[in-house]
């Protein structure tokens, strides 16, 4: 069956709405999104976890003890003795319930009779919404809104707030005046710290590990972006140099620990000087080129992980909803 149809059946068997380009968890066939008695629930694929699975997430007005309706929730017994998949997470105002397959897809009806029955469960565990805006508690608002990835209750008001604050914060961050010398220093530091421990892990294991290399990477964008106070082009140019440089300096560690023991001598600035200027043909004839691999990808993950925080947020009222089944 095709995902568009088994969303319309799933819809049209809870009284919710399939809306096709709209799903919480990013999925390209759409969500089952809508709330009854005041229980707000979206129901679609979630292809973030690598693996195949149907989520059904509730949400409902904060609870005091999210803990203790973790604990509950699945003894309820107005949930099935033998339930479908397992409760992946909760929450103050919400709980996930995902519902793994391998090949085919849990029959509809069997996805939508859960989703009723968790329902009916949480009305005993958790209070409903009541028509209200979710966030002032106070101005009416009957109609979802897509909070970011999350359906709920949000007045125009309250939305207005929320992008004043996030402009403030990002009028803020701009205002931070970066220290070049402290993000160069504490950057330094730390390549060359993760380069002694790559030089003495590969030697004391006899092998090198990618991740090492994006830990490497990591900890200097960490350490960078610490010292400079905020995300600027020169960390972002400093950052892949140093885990590069990191991850050879490393290597050139490496190199002098085996040819000390090899040769039964004890180190020498001289022998270090030595390996750092033939690194290049030694690099060549070992697993070097393996070596810059991996100290590029653990760049590419310290640049990654070196973004500008950002500072949007996304109301977006629920779509058109598909045109149910005829
Ligand atoms: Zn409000």
């Amino acid at each position: 069956m095709k995902d568009q149809d088994y969303f319309q059946q799933i819809a049209a068997l809870t009284g919710l709405q399939y809306y096709p380009t709209q799903n919480p968890w990013g999925g390209k066939s759409g969500s089952v999104i809508g709330a009854r008695d005041g229980y707000v629930t979206a129901i679609g694929f979630d292809p973030t976890r690598n693996a195949r699975k149907i989520t059904i997430l509730v949400r409902f007005k904060k609870v005091s003890d999210p803990a203790l309706l973790k604990a509950s929730l699945p003894q309820s017994p107005a949930l099935p003795e033998k339930k479908p998949g397992k409760l992946a997470a909760t929450g103050e105002d919400f709980v996930r319930w995902e519902i793994a397959y391998s090949f085919t897809k849990p029959k509809a009806e069997d996805v939508a009779n859960f989703s009723g029955a968790l329902r009916d469960a949480l009305k005993t565990l958790a209070p409903p919404f009541d028509g209200r805006c979710e966030v002032c508690i106070s101005t009416s608002t009957p109609s979802l809104t897509m909070m970011g990835n999350l359906p709920g209750y949000i007045c125009s008001n309250c939305q207005e707030k929320a992008r004043q604050d996030l402009d403030r914060a990002a009028m803020n961050y701009e205002a931070i005046e970066p220290n070049y010398p402290n993000g160069l220093v504490l950057g330094l530091l730390a390549a060359f710290l993760g380069g002694i421990a790559w030089g003495v892990i590969a030697y004391g294991i006899n092998r090198i590990f990618l991740y090492g290399a994006i830990l490497i990477g990591y900890l200097i964008s960490w350490a960078v972006i610490k010292g400079t106070r905020k995300v600027t082009l020169f960390g972002q140019i400093l950052i892949p140099i140093l885990t590069v440089a990191s991850v050879l300096f490393g290597d050139a560690i490496f190199y002098t620990l085996a040819v000390m023991k090899h040769r039964q001598i004890p180190f020498s600035m001289q022998l270090f000087k030595a390996i750092l200027a033939n690194l290049w043909p030694i690099e060549k004839e070992g697993n070097g080129i393996l070596t810059l691999v991996f100290a590029l990808v653990g760049a590419g993950f310290a640049l990654y992980n070196a973004r500008k925080p950002k500072f949007k947020t996304s109301f977006q009222p629920l779509d058109a909803p598909g045109r149910p089944i005829a």
